[in-house]
């Protein structure tokens, strides 16, 4: 008898311990104007959890143009010279507009302001107002640096004893390490048209999965919908055939400028920058509602067309 008491106490034991190891440290916090959720597993959680905490403040006072202080707002007011590290980040940021020529643009601060988009006063500017404002080349990294965040912040945690973790910086999905069952992670996409989401992308390891659509951010006037993805060919909200864009990629900053500028080139560049490239997959969500996907992009949950390399 005691026998048996002793095993199932083991066993109770064993399980307690596995659930214990199982659960994973959760917390959610408001950081660079948008809604973020963690989840850390693994011996060091509570410790990579303040790691990325203080790296989200740094990042913030750093980069953040809602920061008056930050050292780009002093940058855009030339009251700053940027340190060799961030000079580095900032030459690796124009590297990205290149690739895109231009379609990810992160000197677009005074467009940006001027359609209220920074103060949530919104408003229709005229065309002699955006054409100044597009000569006016200001930073604003809001489209590349929760991608960045993500990335860096998976990175801190390859030094601690974390053994995996899925960070959910606004809808921008940063996976760290290999799930426990050897499994996939799964990442919805959200439905532009509200409800429930419209597929699912399944990725192994550490990867970046990150959305950019029109249903976002936009404010409307006079029965006219302006979202916050603007043409730097134009100063005006983007009027491409997508309404979502989905990148996973290996690097975060690469997802993230990458996708506002598939966005902003529309389906068939896209779909060409994409076949020129070899470091990221894509799905397309047409503002017809139809679904495309790159053909690595494990895509699932939906019918889509695949696009493939050679067409
Ligand atoms: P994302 O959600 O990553 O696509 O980033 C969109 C945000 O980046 C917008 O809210 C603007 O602040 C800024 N933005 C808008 N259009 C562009 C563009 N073409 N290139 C770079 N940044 C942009
Ligand atoms: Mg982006």
């Amino acid at each position: 008898m005691r026998r048996v008491v002793a095993l199932v106490l083991f066993v109770c034991l064993l399980a307690a311990g596995c659930s214990f190891q199982q659960k994973p440290l959760e917390e959610t916090c408001w950081a660079m104007d948008t809604y973020m959720s963690f989840k850390l597993w693994g011996k060091d959680a509570r410790e990579g959890m303040n790691a990325i905490q203080q790296l989200l403040s740094e990042m913030e006072a750093t980069w953040s143009v809602a920061d008056d202080t930050s050292l780009l707002s002093r940058l855009n007011r030339g009251e700053a010279v940027a340190s060799k590290d961030q000079q580095r980040f900032l030459d690796a940021v124009m590297k990205l507009s290149e690739r895109t020529e231009g379609a990810f643009d992160p000197q677009l601060n005074s467009v940006i302001a001027l359609w209220g988009f920074l103060s949530d006063n919104y408003r229709v500017p005229d065309q002699a107002e955006i054409r100044t404002a597009l000569k006016d080349k200001q930073w604003n990294l809001g489209a590349v640096v929760k991608g960045y965040a993500g990335q860096q912040a998976a990175a801190l945690l390859e030094d601690l004893n974390v053994d995996r973790a899925v960070l959910n910086l606004g809808g921008n999905v940063q996976t760290y390490g290999e799930k426990a069952d050897g499994s996939p992670w799964q990442i919805a996409i959200q439905n532009p048209q509200g409800g429930d989401y419209v597929g699912i992308v399944s990725v192994f390891g550490t990867a970046s999965v990150i959305t950019s659509g029109d249903y976002q951010r936009y404010f409307e006037e006079d029965g006219i919908r302006y979202h916050h993805i603007l043409d730097p060919a134009t100063g005006y909200p983007s009027d491409s055939d997508l309404c979502s864009v989905t990148v996973i990629c290996r690097d975060g900053m690469t997802a993230d400028a990458l996708s506002t500028a598939l966005y902003v080139l529309g389906l068939e560049a896209a779909a060409e920058l994409w076949r020129q490239s070899d470091d990221f997959e894509a799905v397309f969500i047409l503002s017809t509602g139809d679904i495309y996907a790159t053909e690595g992009a494990a895509l699932s949950g939906c019918e889509y067309e695949v696009i493939y390399r050679e067409d």
